[in-house]
C-alpha cells in the first residue's frame, strides 16, 4: 500500500486569483492547469493508494478552496481519500471554519500555508488553533519551503518555525511539507528533535541532486522513519514520484562514501503514514 499524504483539490480558475495563476505560469514556464481530476490521479496511483487531500487557503497569495468542496470530494471517493480542512488564520472566521470543518464536514486534519498567507506559525496568537488540533487528534500539515509567489514572505517558509510549536504542543502530529526545500537541513533538525513531527518528500524528485543530498542527510541523522511519501498532485503524480525516489537508489556516491539505502527508500514509499498520524 502507498499512502500519499500530500495531494490537492483545486479547480481552475475558481480557486485562484488571476495574479496567482499568472505567477504559477511564470514559475512553470507557461499556462498550468491545476484542475484536479480524480480519474487522472487514480490512473497514476496503485489501486490501494490512500490519499490525504486538502485545498488551501491563503488570501495574501490569492488561493482559496472551500472546505465543503474537499468534504464532497472525499465523500465521493470514500475509503480512498481522507480530507483535511484548510485555514488562513490571518482572516476573520477561521475559528468557526476549524470547528465546522472538523465537526460538521468530518474533515480529519488541517492544512496550513504560513508563507502563502503571511503568518508566523510559532506566534502564540495562534495557540488556540494548535491546541484544538492537538486536543482533537487532528494532524496538521504545514507548508514549509519556498514558492514562486512574490508577495509571500519567505521568512515564514522556514521549517525551523515549527520547532516553537512542537515545543509547546508535543502531542500534536505535524507534517512539514516538501522537506522544507531548500532548507532541508533545518527541516531534518526539527523532525529529529520531536517524536510527533514528520516531513513529507512531495514535489522534490524533479531536483534529484538536492533530493539525493537531503536523503543522505536524513540517513546520516537516522531519521528515515520520520519521512512520509507524498505527491503534491496536481503538480506531479504518484507514479512519477515513486519512480523519481526509486531512481535515487542507483546514484553512485562519491568514492569512499556510502550511498542511499535502497531498502529505506522502498520503506519510505510504502510507509503506513495513516497509522503514524492516528488516522
Ligand atoms: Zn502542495
Amino acid at each position: 500500500m502507498i499512502v500519499d499524504v500530500h495531494s490537492h483539490l483545486f479547480g481552475c480558475p475558481d480557486h485562484f486569483t488571476p495574479d496567482f495563476s499568472a505567477q504559477a505560469g511564470r514559475a512553470h514556464e507557461g499556462e498550468v492547469d491545476l484542475t484536479v481530476r480524480w480519474e487522472e490521479y487514480a490512473a497514476t496511483a496503485p489501486e490501494d493508494t490512500r490519499t490525504i487531500v486538502f485545498g488551501g487557503k491563503a488570501r495574501l497569495s490569492g488561493l482559496w478552496v472551500d472546505d465543503a468542496d474537499v468534504a464532497r470530494y472525499a465523500a465521493g471517493h470514500a475509503g480512498r481519500v481522507i480530507g483535511f480542512l484548510s485555514l488562513d488564520p490571518t482572516q476573520p472566521g477561521w475559528q468557526d471554519e476549524l470547528r465546522y470543518g472538523h465537526r460538521e464536514l468530518g474533515l480529519r486534519g488541517v492544512k496550513l500555508m504560513p508563507m502563502y498567507a503571511g503568518f508566523d506559525p510559532g506566534d502564540p496568537a495562534f495557540d488556540p488553533l494548535w491546541r484544538y488540533a492537538s486536543e482533537h487528534g487532528l494532524p496538521v500539515l504545514l507548508h514549509t519551503g519556498t514558492t514562486f509567489v512574490s508577495q509571500a514572505p519567505l521568512e515564514y517558509a522556514r521549517p525551523g518555525l515549527a520547532d516553537a510549536v512542537a515545543r509547546r504542543f508535543p502531542e500534536l502530529r505535524m507534517i512539514l511539507a516538501h522537506l522544507g526545500h531548500p532548507y532541508e537541513g533545518e527541516c531534518l533538525a526539527v523532525i529529529r528533535k520531536h517524536p510527533n513531527v514528520y516531513a513529507d518528500v512531495s514535489a522534490l524528485h524533479y531536483r534529484p541532486y538536492q533530493l539525493w543530498h537531503a536523503l543522505m542527510l536524513a540517513q546520516g541523522y537516522g531519521v528515515w522513519h520520520k519521512l512520509l511519501f507524498g505527491s503534491d498532485y496536481p503538480f506531479t503524480t504518484v507514479a512519477d514520484s515513486v519512480a523519481g525516489l526509486t531512481a535515487l537508489a542507483s546514484v553512485a556516491p562519491p568514492s569512499g562514501l556510502p550511498g542511499l539505502n535502497p531498502d529505506e527508500i522502498q520503506r519510505l514509499i510504502h510507509r503506513d503514514s495513516l497509522a503514524l498520524l492516528g488516522l
